[in-house]
């Protein structure tokens, strides 16, 4: 397939595809899905051999937040049943990072809930990352606590944080359709913000959200031209509770599709297979590390995953390796332009809807599956052992 060959010589080049030729990936045929699995296999396998990256997540501050993105349900209004609970002290978010250490994640992604912290926040988030480093030195952190003011990135990096993580989860043409209470452009300055203070700078998308094809491409372009260093690819969880309840839309086949596409405009960065992987890959989450190099391990934040155990065990099945503590996960051309991107920072520092339809073109709806919905109600935040 013409298409598949050019997108593979342009992946092991860093060449940007064109916006038509990424397009053309999420309309290819079940038929030709082997094919596509494979020519992304190519370029994942070229920028990162067989390893995967595990991370583990530890959500500081569950639920309660003001802001209403509409397929979170930690959200303002939220009748979703989940854990509920204000910040972690330092001990309890090092005993739940220790769980994910413990089974292998390279990075400790810490999260909370909110518009964005305040500096007093922040500040309790360094002493966590230094109650986490003082057991797990090598142990990469990366914050996740929304909008970033002034100043609080470089305070983050400073205590010892490794990356920032901010999802611009959508397009910005429909990013007024998930959430009005801020704006894409907030979320683009606190990516920049996070990356001129010297963080590796992290951010995604959310697939499955009712975009079309064009958004899914233009919010993948618009992490490229940002140049993030990893895309988390999360599929929605349509939790019961809120506004995205009941919207089933995606196949295993389209996630496939979408990372596959996800790789060939970002080849050389760390491609995470995130939220809802389980639900929506279903038995296909082994095709999916073929084009993947990184997982979260366990839990999410409000939802379980699979066990920790069964993570480990489908890795090893399908041939991959778990990527080593002290391994670069990084090409060392990415991690040279990280460090000139340091140097020069200063001080202070819509067009054809989704395949999910049927001949006349109605939009097929997918049967609902609640049933496939966990609530996490261990590790974090509970009594109960975490999942790792
Ligand atoms: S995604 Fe973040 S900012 Fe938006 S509602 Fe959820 S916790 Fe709040």
């Amino acid at each position: 397939m013409d298409l598949l060959n050019t997108l593979v010589g342009k992946g092991l080049r860093r060449e940007l595809p064109t916006r038509d030729e990424a397009l053309a990936v999420l309309s290819t045929s079940d038929d030709d899905l082997l094919d596509v699995v494979a020519a992304a296999g190519k370029v994942r396998r070229h920028w990162f051999g067989r390893r995967v990256k595990l991370n583990y997540l530890v959500n500081l501050k569950s639920g309660l937040c003001p802001e209403d993105c509409s397929y979170c349900s930690q959200r303002l209004g939220s009748k979703a049943e989940i854990l509920t609970y204000t910040w972690l002290k330092p001990d309890e978010a090092a005993a739940a990072a220790e769980a994910g250490v413990a089974g292998g994640a390279k990075r400790v992604c810490l999260v909370a809930s909110g518009r964005g912290p305040t500096d007093r926040d922040v500040e309790r988030v360094a002493g966590t990352i230094a109650a986490i480093k003082e057991a797990n030195e090598d142990v990469e952190i990366c914050a996740c606590l929304g909008l970033l003011s002034d100043g609080q990135a470089a305070r983050l990096r400073e205590a010892g944080a490794y990356a920032y993580s901010h999802n611009l989860n959508t397009a910005e043409a429909v990013y007024a359709d998930i959430c009005t209470t801020h704006e894409f452009t907030d979320r683009v300055e606190t990516v920049r913000r996070a990356r001129t203070a010297g963080l590796s700078s992290c951010s995604g998308l959310i697939a499955g959200m009712g975009e079309t094809d064009t958004d899914l491409v233009d919010v993948v372009f618009a992490l490229r031209e940002l140049d993030v260093d990893s895309v988390p690819v999360n599929f929605l969880i349509p939790f019961e509770g809120t506004p995205m309840a009941g919207r089933w839309a995606l196949t295993p086949q389209r996630c496939l599709r979408i990372l596959a596409m996800v790789r060939f405009v970002c080849p050389d960065v760390e491609v995470r297979l995130a939220g809802g992987r389980e639900i929506h890959l279903r038995t296909l989450q082994p095709l999916a590390l073929h084009i993947v190099n990184s997982i979260f391990l366990g839990d999410y934040l409000t939802s379980e995953g699979q066990a920790g155990k069964a993570d480990l065990e489908m890795i090893a099945d399908a041939g991959f390796e778990v990527e080593a503590p002290g391994t670069d996960t990084l090409p060392d051309h990415r991690r040279a332009d990280q460090a000139a991107a340091l140097d020069a920072a200063p001080d202070d520092a819509r067009g054809p809807e989704s395949g999910l339809r049927d001949e006349d073109g109605t939009r097929l709806a997918r049967p609902a599956r609640p049933d496939l919905v966990a609530v996490r109600r261990r590790g974090a935040g509970t009594d109960l052992p975490p999942n790792a």
